[in-house]
C-alpha cells in the first residue's frame, strides 16, 4: 500500500471535477486545479487560509493524540460516519427537503457496501467476484460542532448556490470542520465548463492538506436522485480513490489498485452488453487477452458508465478506503478520528442516539419584500410552514394591529395571508404553529433504544448480499446460496478458488417512533413599516449618527447576522469624527472578512419626506471605506422611492474603487478626517410629496475592509453642493459607446459648477451644444445621446466646468 499512499501525497492538490455531456456522466480530473484555481481566485483563498491553518493545528493536535489501539467501531465492525449536508439555496429547487437528503445517504450506504439492486444483475461474475464491502455507514449528525443539537442540515440562502465562482466559495458560507464530519454540500448549478461540459460535483483527496474546503459539492439534480451515482463517486475520491484510469502514466491509465484492471480512458456510455469490454490489445485493451479475457470493470463506481451500470467497488479499492479510514497499524488514516466511539459519540451519530425534538426553525417573509407599503396597500405574509410537514394542529398569525388570524394554506406555498393596515406605524408580526412531529431512533441492538415502552420497538428487517466461498456462506447461516464460476482467470486478480458463492442474509435493526406535540413561534419586530401615502415631513433633515441609529432610518435587510450597519462610538474612537457629532454607521467588514464571508449585503431605508416644495431637492451623504485587496468589488448604491418603498430607483451607484476610497489597507480600517468624501445627488423625481431613500452596500465576491457613512442631509441642491465639499475627481462617461438608443452621458462630481456639455467634430469645431448651466447633483445623466447627433462620424464630448476644468471623451455614431 506504500506505493498508493505515496501516489495520493504527490497528487496532493488533486480534485476532481465531475462532468456531464450529452446525459452521460463525464468526469474531467486533472492535476493541480487547486493551484490554478488559487492563481485564479488569490483573495479567496487568502481569506480562508488563516481558517485553514487553525483547522490543520486542531487536526495535527488530534491526530497525535489518537490512541489507535484502543479505537474501536461498533459491535458488528460497522465504521459510523458522521455527515452534514450545507444545502446552499436561493429559494429555488435546490433547496431540496429533508427526506431527499436522508434517501441520498440511504442509497450512499447501499451503493458503497455493494448491496445496489442493480448489483446482481450487471455485474460480469467475474468482476462480481472481486466486489468489496467497507461496511461504512453515513449517518447525519445530530450534534453540530459547538454541541447544539442538529438533523445534520445545515440551509443557507445565498445567489452562490448559482455558478459559485471560485467552487470553492460555498465552503466559506458554511462549513463544519473536516475531522469530525463528512461535508456535503448541495447547490444550483456550477459555471459552465470552457469545453461545453457541465459539472455535476467534485471532491477533495484525503491527505490534500486543504482542511476548510475538504468535502464533496454537487448539484440538486444528482444529489435529489437516489438512483444517481454521482454522490458515490465523489465520495469514494473522498476516501481516497482515484479514476481508474487517471492515476497512472502512459497511454492505459491505472489507479494503482492491483484488481482494477488498467483502464484506456473513461466509458462514457458502456452498458452491460458490453461486456467485456476493451478486450485484446487490436480492441484497445491494456492487458494481454492470455492475462485478462474480462477487459475493463466499466461498471465500477470510479468509471463514467451510466448511473444504471455502475455497481460496484473492488477489494483493492476497499483496502484503499480502509487505509484512508484505519491507517496502516502504525500511522493513523487520514479520516480514522471521524469514525472513533469519541467522535460517534460527540455527533451524536451512535446507534440509540435520541435526537433533539421540535427543533425546527419557523419563519416569515413578506412575498414581495415589500416591508415598506403605504395605508391602504396589500401585504403578503408567507411562512415555511411546509417544512413542519402534514401534522400541523393549529396556525396563529398576529400582524401586530389586533388583526389574529388562522389565515390561508396553499399546498404549494404553505401557511400564508394577505393583509392590509389601515393606520401609519411599524408593526411586530407573529406567527405559531402547533405540530406533531415523529422522530425515529434506531439501533443494531434493540437495548440501545431509549424507549418508554419496549414493546413498541420495531424491528425491520432487510436481505444482504453476502459472497466468499461455500464454508464463509454457510458459517453466516446464508440462504439463497447460488455458485458462480469464474474460470482460472480469477487467480489473476488474487482470486483463490475458480468458483464463489453468493447468498442472502438477513440484517436486522430496531427501530421506535417518538411522537412529540411542539410549538414553534416566530416573532419579527418591526417587521412591517405603513406610511402615509403622503408625508408631513418637509424640513431639510441631518442625520449624525452618533446615538445609535437615528429612529427616522431602519436597517431593512441583512443577509448575515452581523453584517448590519452599526455605530461607530466616539468614546472608543476619536479619529473617525466628521462634520460634526460622535459618530457614524459602520459596517464592519474587516472582523467578518476573517471569518471569510464574501457577498454580504445590507441596507438602511428612511422615513418618507415631503420635498414637492423644493426647487431641487436632494440628498447628500459621506462615506469612508478601503479595500482588503486590490480587486474591490463592493458597492454602495442609492435608491429612492415615491410609493413608501414598495417599489426602488436608482439615485446613483459608487463604483468598487470609489468605495474603497482610502484604498488597499491591510489592518483593521479607521478613518482619518481626510478619508472622507461626500456626495449629492438629485434627480427630477424626487420633487414629489412622498420620498424615501435607500442606501444599500453589496460586498460583492471577495472582501472588504469596514465602511462608514455619517452626516446624510435631505435639503436643497444649492445649499447641500455649497457646503465645503471634499469631492472625489471628477470623471465623464459614455456608455455604451459606440452609441446606439440607449446611451447616456454620465458627469460624476460636478456638481455645484457652472458646466458646458458640447459636441465638437473631428475638425475641432463646436456643432453641439448640450447642457449650459449649474449642475445640481453629483452623478449628473443626460440620456438618449445618439438622438441629439443628426450625423454619423467621429466626434468629441467636452464638458467645461465653472472651475475651468475640461474634459474630453471621443464618441463614435456608425
Ligand atoms: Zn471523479
Amino acid at each position: 500500500m506504500t506505493k498508493f499512499l505515496t501516489t495520493i501525497i504527490l497528487s496532493i492538490f488533486l480534485t476532481v471535477p465531475f462532468q456531464s455531456f450529452a446525459q452521460n456522466k463525464v468526469c474531467g480530473s486533472y492535476k493541480g486545479y487547486i493551484q490554478d484555481d488559487i492563481h485564479q481566485y488569490p483573495e479567496f483563498y487568502k481569506s480562508i487560509s488563516q481558517k485553514n491553518q487553525n483547522l490543520k493545528q486542531e487536526f495535527e493536535r488530534i491526530q497525535n493524540n489518537l490512541d489507535i489501539n484502543s479505537l474501536r467501531s461498533t459491535s458488528d465492525n460497522k465504521k459510523i460516519i458522521p455527515v452534514v449536508v450545507h444545502i446552499i439555496h436561493d429559494d429555488g429547487p435546490e433547496n431540496v427537503s429533508d427526506e431527499v437528503v436522508q434517501d441520498a445517504i440511504d442509497a450512499l450506504n447501499r451503493n458503497i457496501n455493494g448491496q445496489s439492486n442493480l448489483f446482481e444483475s450487471r455485474t460480469p461474475d467475474v468482476f462480481a467476484a472481486l466486489r468489496g464491502v467497507p461496511n461504512v455507514e453515513f449517518r447525519l449528525a445530530r450534534t453540530d460542532p459547538e454541541g447544539q443539537l442538529t438533523n445534520g442540515i445545515v440551509r443557507v440562502k445565498s445567489p452562490l448556490s448559482n455558478e459559485p465562482s471560485p467552487r470553492n466559495a460555498v465552503k466559506a458560507l458554511s462549513y463544519w470542520n473536516s475531522y469530525q464530519y463528512f461535508n456535503i454540500w448541495v447547490i444550483k448549478k456550477f459555471l459552465p465548463e470552457s469545453n461545453g461540459n457541465t459539472l455535476l460535483g467534485f471532491a477533495q483527496f484525503p491527505f490534500s492538506g486543504s482542511m476548510a474546503t475538504d468535502g464533496v459539492v454537487l448539484v440538486y439534480s444528482e444529489f435529489n436522485d437516489p438512483s444517481s451515482s454521482t454522490l458515490t463517486h465523489e465520495a469514494g475520491h473522498w476516501l481516497g480513490l482515484c479514476h481508474p484510469w487517471d492515476c497512472g502514466a502512459g497511454t492505459c491509465g491505472d489507479d494503482n489498485i492491483f484488481d482494477t484492471p488498467p483502464s484506456r480512458e473513461a466509458n462514457y456510455g458502456v452498458s452491460f452488453n458490453n461486456f467485456p469490454y476493451h478486450v485484446g490489445l487490436q480492441n484497445q485493451g491494456c492487458i494481454a487477452d492470455s492475462m485478462n479475457w474480462a477487459g475493463e470493470m466499466f461498471m465500477n463506481y470510479m468509471d463514467y458508465t451510466p448511473d444504471q451500470f455502475t455497481t460496484m467497488f473492488s477489494k483493492g479499492q476497499v483496502e484503499v478506503i480502509n487505509e484512508t479510514l484505519e491507517g496502516d497499524g502504525i500511522v493513523p488514516g487520514f479520516r480514522q478520528y471521524m469514525w472513533s466511539e469519541v467522535n460517534i459519540d460527540e455527533t451524536g451519530t451512535s446507534d440509540g442516539f435520541l435526537p433533539p425534538t421540535c427543533t425546527k426553525q419557523l419563519n416569515i417573509f413578506e412575498n414581495n419584500d415589500a416591508y415598506q407599503v403605504c395605508i391602504g396597500e396589500e401585504t403578503w405574509f408567507r411562512s415555511n410552514s411546509r417544512i413542519f410537514g402534514n401534522n400541523i394542529s393549529s396556525v396563529e398569525w398576529d400582524f401586530g394591529d389586533g388583526t389574529i388570524t388562522s389565515g390561508s394554506y396553499n399546498g404549494q406555498l404553505g401557511h400564508y395571508e394577505l393583509h392590509t393596515y389601515a393606520n401609519e406605524g411599524t408593526y411586530d408580526v407573529k406567527f405559531k404553529i402547533t405540530y406533531d412531529e415523529v422522530i425515529k431512533v434506531r439501533a443494531s441492538d434493540p437495548s440501545l433504544i431509549p424507549a418508554t415502552d419496549p414493546s413498541l420497538i420495531q424491528s425491520i428487517t432487510t436481505d444482504k448480499i453476502v459472497q466468499g466461498t461455500q464454508d464463509e456462506l454457510n458459517n453466516m447461516s446464508a440462504s439463497n446460496i447460488s455458485s458462480h464460476y469464474i474460470d482460472s482467470l480469477g487467480k489473476y486478480w488474487g482470486l483463490v478458488d475458480t468458483t464463489f458463492y453468493r447468498g442472502k442474509v438477513q440484517e436486522t435493526i430496531y427501530e421506535y417512533d417518538y411522537t412529540n406535540t411542539c410549538v414553534a413561534e416566530i416573532v419579527k419586530p418591526a417587521f412591517v413599516t405603513v406610511n402615509p401615502a403622503s408625508s408631513q415631513n418637509t424640513s431639510p433633515e441631518t442625520y449624525e449618527f452618533f446615538a445609535g441609529l437615528d429612529p427616522d432610518w431602519t436597517v431593512t435587510e441583512n443577509n448575515y447576522d452581523n453584517s448590519v450597519w452599526s455605530i461607530s462610538d466616539l468614546s472608543q474612537q476619536a479619529r473617525w469624527e466628521w462634520y460634526s457629532g460622535n459618530g457614524s454607521m459602520k459596517i464592519n467588514n474587516f472582523e467578518l472578512s476573517e471569518k471569510g464571508i464574501i457577498g454580504g449585503y445590507s441596507e438602511i431605508i428612511s422615513k418618507s419626506f415631503n420635498l414637492s416644495s423644493y426647487t431641487t431637492p436632494a440628498i447628500k451623504f459621506s462615506w469612508s471605506g478601503a479595500a482588503l485587496n486590490t480587486f474591490p468589488t463592493n458597492e454602495l448604491r442609492v435608491h429612492y422611492s415615491t410609493n413608501c418603498g414598495e417599489n426602488w430607483l436608482s439615485l446613483a451607484t459608487l463604483d468598487p474603487v470609489t468605495t474603497s476610497r482610502a484604498g488597499y489597507i491591510a489592518t483593521n480600517f479607521v478613518p482619518n478626517p481626510n478619508d472622507w468624501l461626500d456626495t449629492v445627488l438629485t434627480k427630477n423625481a424626487l420633487k414629489n410629496n412622498n420620498v424615501k431613500f435607500k442606501i444599500s452596500y453589496d460586498g460583492g465576491t471577495t472582501t472588504h475592509n469596514n465602511i462608514y457613512i455619517d452626516d446624510i442631509k435631505i435639503g436643497e441642491a444649492s445649499s447641500l453642493l455649497n457646503e465645503n465639499n471634499t469631492s472625489i475627481s471628477q470623471k465623464v462617461s459614455v456608455f455604451p459607446n459606440p452609441l446606439d438608443e440607449s446611451s447616456s452621458i454620465l458627469l460624476e462630481n460636478f456638481g455645484g459648477q457652472e458646466t458646458s456639455i458640447d459636441i465638437i467634430n473631428i475638425l475641432g469645431e463646436k456643432v453641439y451644444n448640450i447642457y449650459a448651466g449649474v449642475i445640481q447633483s453629483d452623478y449628473f445623466e443626460i440620456s438618449n445621446l445618439r438622438a441629439r447627433i443628426k450625423k454619423d462620424g467621429i466626434y468629441f464630448i467636452r464638458a467645461t466646468s465653472s472651475l475651468n476644468k475640461s474634459f474630453t471623451k471621443k464618441i463614435i455614431l456608425n
